[in-house]
């Protein structure tokens, strides 16, 4: 692998501030001597508050809106989650899509608006079960992709995550095979859009944990990980970073 891998840890709506602060401290005590390894810690928005990370740790938020600002009951803009020192957002998870309605056009609205405020989107995709067994797979993800990244200019600081729906937060992993077919399709569809930019990190998230992650992590074009469940828990996070770190 030539780029430097990612394991990002998405809490979700879990870990007040203080219990955040504290599982990120221990993280910190618990990995050795990282070098290669980006890992991103995504709080809920009031767990951002009072946090200084140093590389390789970073901060990240689940959410944002699109606008700088404005009568938008309940959001949080851009500049906001700046001045807290997040540098990556989440957008498009498939909790966002199916809990809370957010469309292609949402999505491509809030990447376009982060790639301007110079922060990095983690595009979210990922066909649910009744597409798989159609065999609607790749044309479910090029459409994702298509839709969520219209009129951006460059892939330059944009993530991809390659979630299969029915593989989050279920125990049942993408096999290798599955993971491997679906981040090459995604690569190949990242090149024809953009011929220009090569250097996109295609991360996997879908039931990651410490029995799997070795593994997963080998499978070629798999640049890291996007978790959940096993980011809340400072033991498994920590032996996924240092086995990503180690492989
Ligand atoms: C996720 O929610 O992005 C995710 C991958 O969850 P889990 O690791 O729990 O499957």
């Amino acid at each position: 692998m030539n780029k430097k891998p990612i394991v990002a840890g998405n809490w979700k709506m879990n870990k007040t501030p203080s219990q955040g602060r504290e599982l990120i401290r221990d993280i910190e005590n618990m990995v050795s001597d990282i070098q290669n390894t980006q890992i991103i810690f995504f709080p809920a928005f009031p767990g951002l508050f009072d946090l200084t990370l140093r590389s390789p740790f970073y901060l990240g938020s689940q959410n944002c809106h699109w606008e700088d600002s404005g009568a938008f009951t309940g959001e949080v803009s851009i500049e906001m989650l700046k001045e807290f020192g997040v540098q990556y957002i989440i957008v498009g998870h498939s909790e966002r899509r199916q809990l809370f309605n957010e469309d292609d056009n949402i999505i491509n609205k809030k990447i376009k608006a982060i790639l301007s405020a110079e922060l990095k989107p983690i595009l979210c995709i990922g066909e649910t079960i009744e597409d798989r067994n159609s065999g609607n797979t790749e044309n479910f993800l090029e459409n994702q992709l298509k839709k969520g990244l219209e009129g951006v200019e460059s892939l330059n600081g944009c993530i991809i995550a390659y979630e299969p729906i029915w593989a989050i937060g279920t125990g049942e992993t993408a096999d290798k095979d599955q993971i491997y077919q679906a981040h090459n399709f995604i690569n190949s569809v990242l090149k024809k859009i953009f011929p220009e930019s090569n250097n996109c990190h295609i991360l996997y998230g879908g039931s990651v944990n410490t029995e799997n992650a070795k593994d997963l992590i080998q499978i070629i074009g798999v640049d890291g990980f996007l978790i959940g469940g096993a980011s809340l828990d400072k033991e498994s996070f920590s032996s996924i970073i240092n086995q990503v770190e180690k492989n």
